[in-house]
């Protein structure tokens, strides 16, 4: 079995082949136990303070907005119990205290492993939807139809489809040391594994190759990939590679790319734990914690769980 990271293993089954039955989704929406969970601004909304909680509710209290056109998406079936949610964004039934309120990177790590992946299934499609109301063949304003997974434009008839964004992200590993970058967006001291969107028309391979010659000068030989994470901001999918750097010489991109160094294994190893056991010291070196799949892939090389 492959690792699970933060926003993967959703224990819904999405029941994709069913969405375009009308008549079953509306059996589904008028079924008592129906559990919806509203998001504004993309925020999911919570309860339960420091040990929060997705706020599921019944789905009652929200038919009106429904009817006056919310964004509903069908998120799956879970034990006999049909989930959904709803986009909550200028309606008064979601105003809650901010103090309750939290975006899903802070929350995900405080949930249980399959609730942070459902919320990450509905603030990707929330989010699709608010960013594709027109049809981008012809510009007309689509529908949402298919329990929300598809828009349909009316004019030219043209289905328009959710999409995830590939993007990879490796660690490129040189005999005992490996390359981590700092990204001239993030101040600090927080240095990450270099990561980049595909382009069209490039394998996996010549994606990790290019993005990490672009970022850093360094030439890539073997590739290996290891584990790969969905990313609902705002809707990627991050797929991890180790990989084996050829050259020594670093030359960073200085648009994306602030600094970037070898680092020994150990010190790799340091940073890992530090990011387990506590919030950032900002006089010390730090990568993300493990919420993030750069995370896990700092901590299978430098822990010798994975070579290239
Ligand atoms: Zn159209």
């Amino acid at each position: 079995m492959e690792d699970i990271y933060c926003f993967a293993g959703n224990p819904l089954d999405r029941v994709s082949e069913r969405r375009r039955d009308t008549a079953w989704i509306d059996g589904l929406l008028a079924d008592p136990k129906a559990r919806i969970l509203p998001l504004r601004e993309l925020r999911p909304l919570t309860r339960g303070g420091a040990s929060p909680e997705l706020d599921w509710q019944p789905l009652d209290s929200w038919r009106e907005a429904i009817d006056r056109g919310a964004t509903l998406v069908f998120l799956g079936l879970g034990e006999g119990r049909p989930y959904f949610a709803v986009d909550a964004s200028g309606t008064d039934l979601a105003v809650v205290d901010d103090a309750d309120s939290f975006d899903a990177r802070t929350l995900a790590p405080l949930l249980p492993a399959g609730e942070a992946a459902i919320l990450g299934e509905a603030r990707s499609l929330i989010d699709w939807h608010a960013r594709h109301r027109f049809c981008a063949q012809c510009g007309s304003a689509t529908r949402v139809t298919a329990a929300g997974w598809v828009r349909r434009c009316p004019e030219c008839k043209a289905s328009h489809y959710p999409r995830s964004d590939p993007v990879t992200i490796m660690l490129v590993v040189r005999g005992e040391r490996a390359l981590l970058g700092r990204n001239r967006r993030r101040p600090g001291n927080r240095f990450s594994c270099l990561a980049g969107f595909m382009e069209p028309g490039e394998t996996l391979e010549e994606g990790v190759r290019r993005e990490v010659h672009e970022e850093s000068g360094i030439e890539v030989g073997r590739v290996r990939y290891l584990a790969c994470q969905p990313w609902p901001f705002p809707s990627s999918l991050m797929m991890g590679f180790l990989c084996e750097g050829l050259t020594e010489e670093i030359t960073v991109d200085p648009e994306e790319i602030a600094e970037a160094r070898w680092f020994p294994r150990e010190e790799i190893r340091a940073m890992v734990e530090r990011a387990v056991t506590g919030p950032d010291d900002p006089t010390q070196l730090s990568i993300p914690g493990p919420v993030a799949i750069a995370h896990h892939l700092c901590r299978r090389w430098s822990f010798g769980l994975d070579g290239i």
